[in-house]
């Protein structure tokens, strides 16, 4: 997977899980999306 994904929260670039703000522009990393409110994303590795 080469997937390049940053928190937009953070700046993290490994997640577990990400998620998406809820204006779906920008990731957040599965952290963040604890206190963000935020959408799951589901993908497939
Ligand atoms: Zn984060």
């Amino acid at each position: 997977m080469n997937r390049k994904l940053v928190c937009f929260n953070c700046a993290a670039t490994s997640s577990p899980i990400w998620r998406r703000t809820l204006d779906r522009k920008n990731n957040i990393c599965n952290a963040c999306g604890a206190c963000v409110r935020a959408i799951p994303i589901v993908m497939l590795y």
